[in-house]
């Protein structure tokens, strides 16, 4: 009882060992290991039972070295399994194991005709020989071809067996054929960069248990070699099971080395990277943005030493929003693309606009978030020029068309709120083709300059002035308490040009018809107060030009060469 009862514990061992390889790290390759030990353990188990009861049955016996044998076969195309696949090993599988089984139990249970028997043995070492064939594709042609040579030269010896004598021991002839196989074949798939001292030690496990099933049946074996087989035939067994333990672990240590191997390389590449990145990056802690590393870009153009950057936390080297960041913002909107944009301060004091993109990285070990920086002040300026650009007027730098709608609506939008009044005046310069003619074209642009320049003087940084046509300017003015505080307005513009317009080749006298209309007392919308107040405009022309006329619904009329209105400098 004592041998397979020790025999019975350490198979289940071998089985809770490969179990939990499966469950912790699943290998097809060991999967089959794993189903070979639980098949090996069932025949013990089989075994076991027989000699518990003492009754030993050719069917208990059959079954227990079935189990057995399938075991072997599950080692032998562990290597498919590796391969080409589970489901090609188990299929394979399905092809020798019956095969095997067949041939190693027929004859326990009935007559067999030897032509039938040869037949059979002829047939498995066929699907034998091609199976090994594709197995052994990792081995070099002559080691591949010595390697069938010897299975063919088996199978001859088998047939042989087979056919010349009673071929009593039929089973322990096909046992050992799968024991040599699986020793053939091991590691060829498993390691493909050259064979271990244990893949030898397995081999020759394997070989070793084969030879025991040889000369427990050979006639003619002294007794002391018997006995002592007796005592040892179960170590090749264990001797396989430990080398197969050995060399899960021996891969588990390689693929930990491999694993370690591959972060140096994966961490040496990103610190490459990083470091060579031509934007400064930083790591930072995720909490606090305490910077914990910078690349060479960071260090060159903000100028902090590394442990420099390593005292400062990221948020130190930003400078808080003002008006200036208030502008950009209403210029080109808050949100930069792919990230924030915001202002850096060097630590020479000089303050960049950056755009600071950012993710949570691992960084040795604890939560860090990966800061990357790029100087956007150049790209900036250009956005703010082609900004100013599309929204002025090249000639006087004031607002155009475009934007004096926008600042229209914002306006009528604020005086709603507030409920104050607001004006809109549209200014037309008088006889304006006369100058052109008279002194030129480029007499009247600098003349439309000076024009604009006097009436820009007038206007509160709040307002607006455009130029909104060749000669012709529309203000839009707020904040007004009353509807008469236009008038005021008005004649202020025109007081500018009570002073001739100094030119380069001289003085000239310049005057403006301006046609007033105010919100909400003329109109509520932006379309109708601007036509009001052109039509205004068109009715100053009318009168006689150089004066201001309210728009037409009101009818009024402000001339300026009548001095009953008080002209203040400023209008309020
Ligand atoms: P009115 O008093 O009726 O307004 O007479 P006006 O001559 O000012 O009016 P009109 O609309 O007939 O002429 C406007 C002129 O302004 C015609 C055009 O050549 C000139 N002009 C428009 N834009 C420019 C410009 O950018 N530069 C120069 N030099 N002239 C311009
Ligand atoms: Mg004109
Ligand atoms: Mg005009």
């Amino acid at each position: 009882m004592q041998g397979p009862i020790s025999d019975l514990v350490l198979l289940t061992l071998l089985v809770l060992f490969f179990g939990l390889q499966q469950w912790r790290r699943p290998q097809a390759d060991f999967l089959f290991w794993f189903a070979g030990w639980i098949f090996i353990l069932l025949g013990y188990l089989v075994w076991a039972l027989d000699e518990a009861h003492a009754s030993a049955s050719s069917l208990q016996n059959a079954v227990c070295f079935d189990f057995v044998l399938m075991g072997v076969l599950a080692f032998v195309l562990s290597v498919t399994a590796k391969e080409y696949g589970v489901r090609l090993a188990v299929l394979s599988g399905l092809a020798v194991g019956p095969l095997a089984m067949a041939m190693v139990n027929v004859q326990d249970f009935m007559a067999v005709p030897r032509a039938a028997l040869g037949l059979w043995v002829v047939l498995g070492q066929c699907v034998v020989l091609v199976l090994a064939y594709r197995l052994l594709s990792q081995r070099t042609p002559r080691r591949r071809m010595l390697t069938l040579g010897l299975g063919a030269a088996y199978g001859l010896g088998l047939l042989a067996y087979v056919l010349l004598t009673p071929a009593t021991y039929l089973d322990n002839a096909v046992m050992m054929e799968a024991l040599l196989c699986a020793a053939a074949v091991f590691g060829s798939a498993q390691r493909k960069d050259g064979h271990s001292v244990l893949e030898w030690t397995t081999r020759l496990g394997f070989v070793a248990w084969a030879v025991f099933y040889l000369l427990s049946v050979v006639p003619g074996v002294p007794g002391w070699l018997q006995h002592g087989l007796n005592d040892f035939w179960n170590f090749p067994k264990y001797f396989v099971g430990c080398s197969m333990i050995l060399y899960v672990l021996e891969e588990a240590a390689e693929d930990k080395a491999r694993a370690a191997e591959t972060f140096r390389d994966l961490y040496e590449d990103f610190r490459l990277l990083f470091d060579t990145h031509p934007h400064p990056m930083w790591i930072c802690t995720a909490e606090g943005g305490q910077i914990l590393t910078a690349n060479e870009t960071a260090l060159k153009q903000y100028g902090y030493t590394m442990a420099e950057f390593q005292g400062l936390r990221i948020a130190d080297l930003e400078v808080l929003p003002d008006s200036e960041a208030e502008d950009m913002e209403t210029m080109l909107g808050s949100q930069a693309e792919g990230g924030v944009r915001e202002r850096h301060r060097h630590k020479d004091g000089h303050v960049v606009w950056v755009n600071r993109a950012e993710r949570e990285i691992d960084y040795l070990g604890q939560k860090a978030r990966l800061v990357i920086a790029r100087n956007i002040t150049e790209r900036l300026k250009l956005d703010r020029e082609l900004s100013f650009r599309a929204q002025h007027d090249a000639l006087t730098g004031l607002p155009n068309r475009q934007l004096l709608e926008e600042r229209l609506d914002q306006c009528l939008q604020a005086c709603r709120v507030e409920e104050r009044r607001a004006a809109v005046l549209t200014i037309d310069v008088d006889h304006f083709k006369l100058i052109n003619d008279t002194y030129g074209h480029l007499v009247g642009d600098e003349c439309l300059k000076e024009v604009a320049a006097r009436l820009k003087s007038k206007i509160r940084k709040v307002d607006t002035i455009a130029r909104t046509g060749g000669e012709e300017f529309t203000a839009v003015v707020s904040g007004l308490s009353k509807a008469s505080d236009a008038e005021k307005v008005a004649a202020s513009l025109m007081r500018v040009f009570e002073a001739p317009v100094e030119l380069a080749f001289g003085a000239l006298g310049v005057t403006v018809s301006v046609g007033v209309a105010v919100y909400p007392d003329d109109a509520t919308d932006a379309t109708t107060l601007r036509r009001l107040s052109d039509e205004a405009m068109y009715r100053a022309k009318r009168a006689g030009r150089n004066r201001a006329a309210y728009s037409s619904e009101k009818g009024a009329l402000l001339d300026f060469k009548k001095p009953e209105i008080e002209l203040k400098p400023e209008h309020p």
